[in-house]
């Protein structure tokens, strides 16, 4: 299978080209140059006993005879070395898929490890160290920052809005250490990303330093996701005759753009939700206005403080360039910050579980869907864990919320960011440093 850009003006790439490299040149987003699908025998032999198990059946047509393929056994256990459970919620005949078992108690644990895994398996001996460049509103550079710590040939860079993350998301950028090193920068997300940007776009000073990319547009961030799409609508669909439906809280459309792949290949998921925050730009394009992005609003739930969703251009691909057709594969709400404390506020009563407040979005949707006679199966996907926004989940609660252990171990190490102004120059020091 090769990949090519959105924008149909790009060289073909194989996977492994194509799985860590940010925009195609062209301005577009890989894509498969056709999407496989799964008969309904080729899914019967999909195994359902272990995510790892799953997700290397699930990706293997994508990476065809790519040179990955013979490793993708062993690439799928090693990113996926953590359970992924769906979880009936207390007395409400719903469910919660919990995707924050990983190092940094997020979601995109799974697909930063295995994108870490595969530029290792990649990597040639005796090639000089790269550089991971990763701009962050929180929860991707600790993802992208754990999958490289201690990796031979490689170092992380994390560049995140000072006073723009949670504090505990800031104390674990600054904590790995080692080959992973967090600046604070002088300015909002978008600055991080526009200086990323330009140097990654700056050929003299990629020839000095070299660099790679992990953002959540390249594809091994975003295909390694089917796999516990896939895994749990299987298992559900097995066990119960029927299929699972998801509500996926939402910002760069990443992990939905996983589920709905996954669904457009034939695996047996239902109906998805995306929820999002108060940031209008999906909310309206599916209530029929023109797609507009703009600058993103601060919201509680701030890793989905997006006002231009990087994936936009891979759902529009999907739909065929039909915005109709867009519209009629998955719905969209938006719930505001007011909706965000008054569901984490009710939802231990309610659903037995204390969400994060991106998750709290997802569990109003299901509140609304029900309220509407909805009676069908549906899984609220739990992005990340609370405590990595204690501060805006304890004062709802009334009480305290631990994290993790793997996240907590991070939390009690000492933490170091250097601050850095919103400057160009400024970050080509850090890099040649
Ligand atoms: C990144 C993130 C999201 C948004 O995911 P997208 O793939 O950008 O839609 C939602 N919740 C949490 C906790 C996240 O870290």
């Amino acid at each position: 299978m090769r990949f090519v850009s959105t924008r149909g003006a790009s060289p073909a790439l194989p996977f492994s080209e194509a799985l860590g490299a940010g925009l195609a040149p062209d301005g577009g987003l890989y894509v498969p140059e056709e999407l496989p699908h799964f008969r309904a025998d080729d899914l019967a032999k999909i195994p359902d006993d272990t995510l790892a198990n799953t997700l290397a059946e699930v990706l293997k047509p994508l990476l065809g005879n790519d040179g990955l393929s013979s490793a993708l056994p062993e690439l799928c256990a090693e990113a996926a070395n953590f359970d992924i459970p769906l979880l009936p919620m207390r007395g409400t005949g719903d469910y919660v898929l919990e995707l924050f078992h990983g190092p940094t108690a997020a979601f995109k644990d799974l697909a930063g490890r295995f994108l870490a895994a595969s530029l290792a398996r990649l990597r040639k001996e005796d090639a000089p160290t790269q550089t991971v460049l990763v701009a962050t509103s929180g929860d991707t550079g600790a993802a992208v920052g754990a999958a490289f710590l201690g990796r031979e040939g490689f170092r992380v860079l994390i560049l995140y809005p000072e006073g723009k993350v949670s504090p505990a998301q800031a104390h674990s950028l600054g904590a790995f250490g080692g080959n992973v090193r967090a600046l604070r920068v002088e300015g909002s997300f978008d600055d991080c990303q526009r200086l990323a940007k330009q140097a990654l776009g700056d050929a003299s000073l990629r020839a000095e330093v070299p660099l790679l990319t992990a953002n959540s547009i390249s594809l091994g961030r975003l295909l390694p996701q089917m796999g516990y799409y896939a895994l749990h609508a299987l298992r559900f669909q097995r066990a119960h005759g029927r299929t699972l439906n998801f509500i996926i809280p939402s910002g760069n459309l990443g992990n939905a753009m996983a589920a709905l792949i996954a669904r457009t290949m034939g695996l047996p998921i239902g109906d998805v939700v995306l929820a999002t925050n108060d940031n209008p730009t999906l909310a309206e394009f599916f209530a029929g206005a023109d797609y507009r992005g703009r600058d993103a609003v601060p919201t509680l739930a701030n890793a989905m403080d997006v006002g231009a969703p990087s994936n936009f251009e891979r759902l529009m691909w999907l739909a065929g360039g039909d915005a109709q057709k867009a519209r009629s594969m998955v719905r969209v709400q938006r719930i505001s910050d007011e909706r965000i404390r008054s569901t984490v506020r009710a939802a231990e009563a309610r659903h037995g579980i204390a969400p994060c407040p991106h998750t709290a979005c997802g569990l109003a949707v299901l509140e609304d869907l029900r309220a509407a006679g909805d009676t069908r199966d549906w899984a609220v996907a739990a992005t990340a864990h609370a405590s990595k926004f204690v501060d805006v989940v304890e004062p709802l609660l009334g009480h305290t919320v631990e994290a993790p252990a793997a996240f907590a171990a991070l939390l009690a190490r000492a933490a170091f960011a250097e601050r850095m102004p919103v400057s160009i120059e400024a970050l080509k020091q850090q890099l040649r440093a």
